[in-house]
């Protein structure tokens, strides 16, 4: 294997630093049980996915977005005589899902602190602004990192802006995340390393099919706890 080290390192944050899937599926089973009378549970989380797959367009990615897509489908699957009180349930679950304490996964906490006294250290993460900014303050790891680069897509063009904006070559860049779509494929794509952390709870938009087809460039580790190890196996090889 060949020498590999690296300049910077760049985690994506969601379900790679910490838990956020996890609360987008309890609200979904809170919608699906705010509307179990009107329809199938089924139903209802297919018609969720498409509407949200289709507002991605106007709202990206984030809670607000996400409270938006579930009020038109509760709107669509009603024949438009969802309730105001339901309405407002589902506002508050939103409100809920906001206010909710980030949870870090494990490990993260010594891994970081550790990588942070060898490398330059990014978070790139896709989201709402105002959301990331948020959640990113409140995980209590901000310090740990040089840059934080929050961005409303993660596709090549992304990183190759993100790349010469802090002066990185590609080839000396890491990138660690749980999306094959935003974290692992552009990455490689342009030349740079990744590590694909696979998260039990991984939004269906995010998992691309055939994702690896022999590709190379970049590792799978079951838990950011092996990443020290990793690293060093890749630079004294
Ligand atoms: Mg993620």
């Amino acid at each position: 294997m060949m020498d590999l080290s690296f300049d910077v390192i760049a985690f994506d944050a969601d379900d790679t630093l910490w838990h956020n899937e996890t609360r987008f599926v309890v609200a979904q089973d809170k919608f699906k049980q705010l509307m179990s009378s009107y329809h199938s549970a089924e139903l209802i989380e297919q018609k969720l996915y498409e509407t949200e797959i289709r507002n991605l367009q106007y709202f990206g990615y984030g809670v607000k977005g996400f409270a938006l897509s579930v009020i038109e489908t509760a709107i669509e699957l009603t024949d438009g005589q969802v309730r105001g009180r339901e309405i407002q349930a589902i506002i508050d679950v939103a409100k809920g899902m906001l206010k909710a304490p980030v949870q870090i996964f494990e490990h993260v906490e010594e891994v970081i602190a550790e990588l942070s006294k060898s490398y330059e250290l990014m978070i790139i993460t896709k989201g709402d602004l105002f959301e990331q900014e948020t959640r990113i303050a409140r995980s209590g790891l901000v310090n740990y990192f040089t840059h934080v680069e929050i961005v409303s897509a993660k596709t090549r063009d992304t990183y190759k802006a993100l790349l010469a904006k802090h002066s990185v070559d590609a080839r000396r860049f890491l990138m660690v995340g749980n999306s094959p779509r935003s974290d692992i494929l552009p990455v490689v794509a342009i030349g740079g390393r990744a590590v694909y952390i696979p998260c039990h709870n991984t939004w269906a938009h995010e998992i691309v099919i055939n994702q690896d087809g022999g590709q190379e460039g970049y590792f799978e580790l079951e838990h950011i706890g092996l990443l020290p190890a990793l690293l060093e196996r890749l630079s004294s090889n």
